[in-house]
């Protein structure tokens, strides 16, 4: 607040979300995209009283913004908190974060391609984590699973006692989360959920989902037989057309719940 009564630049990081909003059009449209993403999230069954979305500062890659621990469908402009890529608050915020924020850090510390990171318990999606079947893209909207999504076995990086929580809590699980996931954007955890990722808040939304609808999918045809999945090549070619249109969805989404 002083630096702008002052006039001087206010650098991003050490203003407050409110001044870096005003100052930086792009940190106001992330953080308004970020509300309404957490809205969608829940309206589309990918998060539920759980789970988080956040946004990388377009002011500033050393910090991200996400809610404080409440619902996803409750989530307002005030209960954005912005961190470091060590998972710690900025600007003396004290109020309660998401235990799980360390999956956001390890990720924006560890690939800069990422701007937005989702996470969630989404029950369609569990049972590829849990039995050796592979969720991979039974069609077009899937094809960012690419050749399958990997698993975060939290057991096999937890030391001493691979009997854990099963959260992940700390930045050295954030870590092997990354890890597991690899340079792709999707990534399962073993008897608890999925983390999606992407180059935007849209497209992050977009992939979480559209894995939850591709799980509904292959779960239905692995019914009837051994499902003939996407190529490699059919993945590859058809992620790049379908991504370029992720605001159509995101714009249907938005209205179903109102948001700026
Ligand atoms: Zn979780």
């Amino acid at each position: 607040m002083l630096l702008c009564v002052l006039g001087l630049p206010a650098a991003a990081g050490a203003a407050s979300i409110q001044e870096q909003m005003a100052q930086f059009p792009a940190v106001k449209t992330a953080i308004e995209e970020l509300v309404t993403a957490n809205h969608i999230l829940y309206d589309q069954g990918a998060v539920d009283g759980y789970g988080h979305i956040s946004v990388r500062n377009p002011a500033n890659p050393d910090t991200f913004f996400l809610a404080r621990s409440v619902a996803p469908s409750s989530v307002q402009v005030g209960d954005i908190i912005e961190f470091d890529l060590d998972g710690k608050a900025l600007n003396g915020d004290a109020r309660t974060p998401y235990g799980e924020r360390f999956i956001h850090s390890s990720i924006y510390r560890n690939r800069p391609d990422v701007n937005s990171v989702v996470h969630g318990h989404a029950p369609a999606v569990l049972p590829f984590g849990l039995t050796g079947t592979p969720l991979k893209p039974v069609y077009h909207m899937g094809a960012f699973l690419g050749a399958g999504a990997p698993v975060f076995d939290i057991s096999r990086f937890a030391r001493p006692d691979p009997d854990t929580d099963m959260f992940v809590g700390n930045p050295v699980l954030g870590d092997a989360l990354t890890q597991t996931l690899g340079q792709g954007h999707y990534v399962l955890m073993r008897g608890h959920g999925y983390v999606a990722t992407a180059d935007s808040i849209r497209k992050a939304v977009f992939r979480a989902v559209y894995a939850i609808q591709n799980a509904i999918i292959q779960t239905e045809a692995m019914k009837m037989g051994q499902p003939r999945y996407l190529t490699a090549g059919e993945a590859a070619k058809s992620q790049q057309t379908i991504e370029k249109t992720v605001n159509r969805p995101w714009e249907l989404w938005r209205q179903r719940v109102g948001g700026p």
